[in-house]
């Protein structure tokens, strides 16, 4: 069954500045590089669609979605927090990204695919029910996760954030719902500075020292993360696919290298064909170094295409 690449140009016109660190670049490197290494032509491209009012309320109340259309600009900049801005094109660029996410699961869900990565910005992870930060607007993969809840008729679905930073937002909108495991490893101390006092009994947060290699996140991804996984048996894992552990990262202090971005999307893909039938949903998060982005992305769906092979 294929792969499937969800994105959408409007996602590249959402740009918060020169020298922003989360711009349109991110996404032609990806592109750039799965299109070179013959990877893209493996893959089955989708056009993300607009995440519908009704989507984002998933995660979101009305009030936060008349308060971001409101500052939405009709030119120049708005900004949201310190490092967040709203362009003209931001909330397009939101939606789709939340949309895409909504797509991956019915692609997943009616057998279309196997396994889906959204190619998307901004990124989702730190948006909370009612405030955007971090250069998130939309907590995209929640919404999936709710998604494929309410109105796919799943009763389990694990999500496993492996960005640099804190899922905050995904943890704000799904701590408490017990349909929902959610794991996220993440350097600490680092922007949002939370996620390690008491979490919701489905929230597993592990914090890891600036100068964690691959060695060290292997073993607590395998220890603290792995088992409970396989205990909750999701009949569907979602992916807050960030790359900025990677060591060559500008945002952050971790020291992971492409294989292990590698290793982890294997171990998922493999507790996925355990219990979700193979379905593995992953959308882009953090990665800010182009190159090691790119690599890196690489490395993550060449590991679900290897798994895809399997039996
Ligand atoms: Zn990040």
């Amino acid at each position: 069954m294929t792969i499937a690449y969800i994105t959408h140009p409007d996602c590249l016109l959402h740009d918060m500045g020169d020298g922003h660190p989360e711009q349109p670049s991110r996404l032609r490197a990806i592109h750039d590089r799965l299109e070179e290494s013959g990877l893209l032509a493996r893959l089955e491209q989708h056009a993300a669609p607009l995440a519908t009012d009704a989507q984002l309320r998933l995660a979101h109340p009305e009030s936060y979605l008349r308060r971001l259309q409101a500052c939405s600009p009709a030119a120049g900049s708005y900004p949201l927090d310190a490092d967040t801005r709203m362009n003209p094109h931001s909330l397009a660029a939101a939606r789709r990204a939340a949309g895409a996410a909504v797509l991956g699961v019915d692609l997943l869900l009616d057998g279309r695919a196997r396994a889906a990565f959204c190619a998307v910005r901004p990124p989702g992870h730190h948006a909370e029910r009612q405030r955007a930060m971090g250069f998130c607007l939309f907590s995209s993969i929640a919404i999936a996760a709710l998604y494929a809840l309410e109105h796919r008729g799943l009763q389990r679905v694990a999500i496993v954030d492996f960005d640099v930073h804190h899922g905050n937002g995904t943890e704000d909108v799904v701590a408490g719902d017990e349909r929902i495991l959610f794991c996220s490893t993440f350097q600490h101390p680092l922007y949002p500075y939370s996620g390690t006092g008491p979490a919701a009994s489905n929230v597993i947060n592990l914090p890891l020292p600036a100068g964690c290699d691959g060695a060290q996140f292997r073993a607590v991804v395998g220890e603290q993360c792995l088992p409970r996984l396989r205990a909750f048996a999701p009949e569907l894992v979602l992916v807050s696919a960030g790359f900025d552990a990677h060591r060559a990262d500008p945002l952050a202090g971790m020291a992971l290298v492409a294989d292990d971005f590698s290793w982890v999307t294997a171990q998922l893909a493999e507790q996925a064909a355990l219990s979700a039938g193979g379905r593995v949903l992953s959308s882009l998060e953090g990665g800010y170094d182009l190159a090691a982005l790119a690599e890196s992305a690489q490395a993550h769906l060449e590991a679900l295409l290897a798994a895809d092979r399997s039996p």
